[in-house]
Order: C-alpha cells, then sequence, then structure tokens
C-alpha cells in the first residue's frame, strides 16, 4: 500500500516541489565521464551564487549528511595538540563538541542560554583567555531558532589567531550566508533544509587558510579529508561514488534558485515568513509564546512555547489527519526544558520551498486543531 503524503513541516528534510521530485527521473550518470564534471560545474556555480562566496574560497562536495561535513571539518583542521572551543547556543553547536571528544580532540565548551544567541562579550573573554586553534559555531540553531552574528564573532575568533569553522546547516539558501564578511576557515552546510533538496551531499565552502591548516594536521582520515576533498572539487568531482539522482536534483533545483526565484527574492521570501509566523504566534497568547527575540530569531524556523494543556503528541496525531507532519521540538531541548518545569517547544519552519500560501494553510490547520484540542 502507498504511504501517506504528509506534507513536512519539520526541520529537514523539507517539502520538495513537484518539479524537484522529477528531476529524479533524470538518467543517472558515471561519475568520473565527462557529463558528471557538466552537472558538478554547474551546481559549483549556482553554490557560488547562493553563498555570495569570494574568490579565496574552494567549494567541495562530501557524500553524507551536514554532520558529515562538520566532521569532515573538524578531523582535518583540528591537530591532536590543539586547542578547540565549541561555542553551543543549543544542540547543534554540542555535536560539534560530541565530534570532538569521539575525535580524541582536546576540547572546552562555552555554553549560552537556549533561546540566546551568542554573546560576543562572553565569547572575547572566553578567547582572551584560552588561547584556541580552532573554534566551532552554528549560524542557525535549529533547536532552539535562533541565528547568531557570525560576522562578529568570526572575526573576534580570528582576532585571537583561531580558525572558526562554521555550521550554517539550517540556514543555507535561506538567507545570507556572510561567508564574505565572516570569513570562516570552512563554512558547513547541506541539502534537505534551505535548498529542499533531498539530503546526501554535504556542502563545504572552504578558505584558503584551511587548507595550509590542514596540510599540517595527520590523521585527518580517508573519507574525513578536506584537502582530498577539495582536491576533487577543483576537478569538479566528488572524492567517492555520489548518488547522482540527488546531483541531478540539485542541478535542476540550484539553478531554479539562482535563475528562477532569484537568491536575494529567496531570503526576502524566508524572512518574511518568519514575520508571518511570529505575528500569528503573538496574536494566539493563550496556546503560543515566541521563544527567542525579534532579533536573534531565525529566518528559517520559528520556536514556540506552547501551552501546558496543549499535549504535543495529540496535536502531532491531529495534524497527520489533515495531511500534515509537525514537529514537537527537539527532543534534547524539551527534556532540558521538561526537567526544569519549563513549557515545552515546537518548531514551526519555513524554509525552503514552503511559500507564504502553504505556510498560511498550514497555519490555520495549527490554529483550528490546537483550540479543538484545549477545549
Ligand atoms: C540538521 C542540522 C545538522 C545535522 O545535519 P544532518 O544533515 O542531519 O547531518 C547540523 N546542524 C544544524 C544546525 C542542523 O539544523
Amino acid at each position: 500500500m502507498p504511504r501517506q503524503a504528509l506534507e513536512l513541516f519539520i526541520p529537514g528534510p523539507t517539502w520538495l516541489r513537484p518539479e524537484t521530485r522529477q528531476a529524479a527521473l533524470l538518467p543517472e550518470f558515471g561519475h568520473r565521464d565527462s557529463q558528471a564534471r557538466e552537472v558538478v560545474s554547474s551546481i559549483f556555480d549556482n553554490l557560488r551564487a547562493i553563498a555570495e562566496l569570494p574568490d579565496d574560497y574552494d567549494i567541495a562536495l562530501v557524500n553524507g549528511s551536514g554532520s558529515t561535513g562538520m566532521e569532515c571539518a573538524l578531523r582535518s583542521l583540528v591537530a591532536d595538540d590543539d586547542r578547540l572551543l565549541c561555542v553551543t547556543v543549543g544542540v547543534f553547536g554540542a555535536l560539534f563538541h560530541s565530534m570532538a571528544i569521539g575525535n580524541g580532540k582536546q576540547v572546552e565548551r562555552l555554553d549560552f542560554e537556549p533561546g540566546c544567541s551568542i554573546d560576543l562579550d562572553v565569547l572575547e573573554h572566553t578567547l582572551r583567555n584560552g588561547r584556541f586553534n580552532v573554534v566551532t559555531l552554528t549560524h542557525n540553531e535549529s533547536s532552539t531558532g535562533v541565528v547568531s552574528d557570525i560576522v562578529g564573532a568570526c572575526r573576534l575568533i580570528r582576532a585571537h589567531g583561531a580558525l572558526p569553522i562554521v555550521d550554517g546547516v539550517s540556514l543555507f539558501g535561506g538567507d545570507h550566508s556572510r561567508i564574505a564578511d565572516a570569513l570562516p576557515a570552512v563554512y558547513a552546510t547541506t541539502t534537505q533544509k534551505c535548498l529542499a533538496l533531498p539530503a546526501g551531499q554535504a556542502i563545504l565552502f572552504v578558505h584558503r587558510d584551511a587548507l595550509d591548516k590542514a596540510a599540517q594536521v595527520s590523521n585527518r582520515g580517508y573519507t574525513s579529508d578536506l584537502l582530498k576533498h577539495v582536491e576533487f572539487g577543483r576537478d569538479r568531482q566528488i572524492m567517492t561514488t555520489p548518488d547522482t539522482t540527488l546531483l541531478n536534483q540539485m542541478q535542476v533545483q540550484l539553478d531554479t534558485i539562482v535563475h528562477a526565484e532569484g537568491v536575494l527574492q529567496r531570503f526576502a521570501r524566508h524572512r518574511a515568513m518568519r514575520t508571518t509566523v511570529r505575528d500569528w504566534a503573538t496574536a494566539r497568547p493563550d496556546r503560543f509564546e515566541l521563544f527567542v527575540a525579534d532579533a536573534d530569531a531565525s529566518p528559517s524556523l520559528t520556536t514556540v512555547s506552547i501551552d501546558p494543556a496543549l499535549d504535543p503528541a495529540a496535536l502531532k496525531a491531529a495534524m497527520r489527519e489533515r495531511g500534515y507532519l509537525i514537529d514537537t521540538g527537539h527532543k534534547k531541548l524539551n527534556d532540558i526544558l521538561g526537567a526544569q518545569s519549563r513549557r515545552l517547544l515546537i518548531r514551526i519552519p519555513h524554509m525552503g520551498d514552503i511559500g507564504p500560501a502553504m505556510l498560511g494553510r498550514y497555519l490555520d490547520a495549527l490554529d483550528s486543531e490546537s483550540a479543538a484540542l484545549r477545549r
């Protein structure tokens, strides 16, 4: 029996346009053939436009998901005797920390309260006292719906002689990457969030100085060796066999983003939907409360805390009946909030190819189902 088609309102994987699904039917190709170079060249050109990428950055595609790209950067830039700082404003900041532990790196954590962005004064104080070689940070924290000032943070990090690695997984394609101003050593992202593609490729933007650093780091691994990935990227190839179905979809979708919708229009659409969701939640104080202040609010997803009388599981079931898959919050974060007897969060994504009309229908359904459940 075919499974029910749900409209995905979760922060990745995101809903796919029919045209993106259709592109999966394009013919497969050989990954070392000239056709692969054509596809990868087109993908790189459009990624460069979406990233507003300076010339001294390389692009590498790495088979896997966002985490694969993040771990590749970490393993390749952090030597065993280096000091690494993981700046965390939520669960995904802590992911870098777990990777560092798993790879035996010497790591410290600088944690900020859930719902807050990076406090640059606190960061500066930590950098001044820590003598770190590498610092990781999250551009858009998907557990809390917070966007951080990566330009300010990366400038501080570089001023203190360290290399910044930025997780841009849930922002890239939805707003300015800010790479040109922030100058991260590596900016990592992936396909299944704001780019509205299936998962399967990590995308790395790599500054020249990351290559110099990686050359001095031993035990970078094989599939996690940034230098190899960049070498293949320069030849418009991917190091290990890619999913050519996904590459076909990437070629079509990135071309649509750059040449049909327009990059700036796409960014503006994400920001307009953020306003829509925030206004919607603010108008329903009986059930929803914004978790993040205006200044720190993510352009790609909005977190709201819900009335304790609302059971997230019941809401999810009711919305499924309406054809939607909703997000009932990041489990790790809700576990923390629950233990502190605080209200639980749900996340309302407005990323990728979700448009204002589709979002409006979703919010109407969420409104009526949440109202019905409280009665
Ligand atoms: C989704 C996400 C990740 C993990 O990406 P995967 O593609 O699932 O590996 C990392 N960081 C952020 C901010 C994310 O939203």
